[in-house]
């Protein structure tokens, strides 16, 4: 078995969590592909083009050795492809599709280098599944690498295995993680929205049901759930505008798809009120309006 290394890294999709991947291998001097549609087929709220031009500004993370711009290439699905050969290890951070996924992994599996990590850092979609849509001699080096928002500041990441994923290769990837990107690896089981989406997704919707059901302020559950007891940065619609409306409604799909048999199922569906909003393009934070600053 050969050492594990990861030399550059690819990432797919630069949205809020691909974007700021990309920026904290950088910051760690680990070079980076960062690849997402052309800015003509991008999502409508031209997340990706606001993603990018916004890699230069963020903070300092704190294994900042120099410029992260130096360490970030742009490219696209089209002639970059080829590019993928260069690359270790490749995090997919596209939407929370399981079709939108499968769909690229099928474009991307020829173009990746022999041995490369593929690892998917889906919120809860089911890693078996994901990796089946992989070529069979690739799924075992493929897995969930679960990163959590804001990427870059959050220690924890979910590492989960599918059946064939070699140990030898999560290991390896536990030992980078944590030295080179300094994170706190727990290592789930792959079952729907893993651990801490299971828990706190189910949390986030509880506090939306009953604000609504006590006819009770956005702002007024925020500062009771958040500040006035300490807690300044973990307030519930807050959380979900910095998530992603669409993103938080695609977490509560897989539960509603997948866990029909839960005793809380009937929890599990998204309130018509964040529907509305995110019909309306109204997605948090990366669109510049959701739950707080509405049009
Ligand atoms: P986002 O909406 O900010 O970005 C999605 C990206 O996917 C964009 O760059 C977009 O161009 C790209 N994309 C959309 N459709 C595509 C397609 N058909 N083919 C290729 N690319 C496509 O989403 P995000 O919040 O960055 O989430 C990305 C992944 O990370 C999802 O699987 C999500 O569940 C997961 N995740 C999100 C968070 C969070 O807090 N937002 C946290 C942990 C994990």
């Amino acid at each position: 078995m050969s050492r594990f290394m990861i030399r550059k890294v690819a990432v797919l999709g630069a949205g809020v969590m691909g974007a700021q991947i990309a920026a904290h291998c950088a910051s760690a001097d680990v070079p980076v592909i960062l690849f997402d549609l052309p800015a003509k087929e991008g999502p409508p709220n031209g997340i990706a083009a606001k993603s990018l031009a916004g890699l230069g500004k963020l903070d300092p993370a704190p294994f900042a050795t120099r410029d992260r711009a130096q360490h970030v290439e742009p490219a696209d699905y089209g002639s970059d492809l080829a590019r993928l050969g260069e690359c270790d290890l490749v995090i997919e951070a596209i939407a929370e599709r399981m079709d939108w996924k499968l769909d690229l992994y099928a474009r991307v599996a020829p173009h990746l280098k022999p041995g490369a990590v593929f690892a998917s850092n889906t919120s809860g979609l089911s890693i078996q599944a994901l990796a089946a849509g992989m070529p069979p001699d690739r799924r075992p080096r493929f897995c969930g690498i679960h990163f959590f928002n804001p990427p870059r500041y959050m220690p924890l990441v979910e590492l989960i295995p599918a059946a064939e994923t070699e140990p030898a290769m999560l290991d390896g990837l536990e030992t980078w993680l944590t030295t080179r990107l300094g994170k706190n690896i727990v290592r789930a089981r792959d079952t729907p929205n893993f651990v801490a989406n299971r828990v706190g997704v189910f949390s986030i919707l509880a506090v939306m049901h009953h604000t609504a059901r006590l006819g009770l302020a956005f702002d007024e559950v925020d500062l009771l759930t958040g500040p006035r007891i300490g807690r300044p940065k973990s307030a519930t619609f807050r959380t979900a505008d910095v998530v992603g409306l669409d993103t938080v409604a695609h977490v509560i799909d897989t539960m509603q798809a997948t866990l029909a048999d839960d005793p809380w199922s009937s929890h599990f569906r998204t309130p018509e009120w964040l529907q509305v909003l995110i019909a309306r393009g109204a997605l948090g934070q990366k669109s510049g309006a959701g739950i707080y600053r509405k049009d």
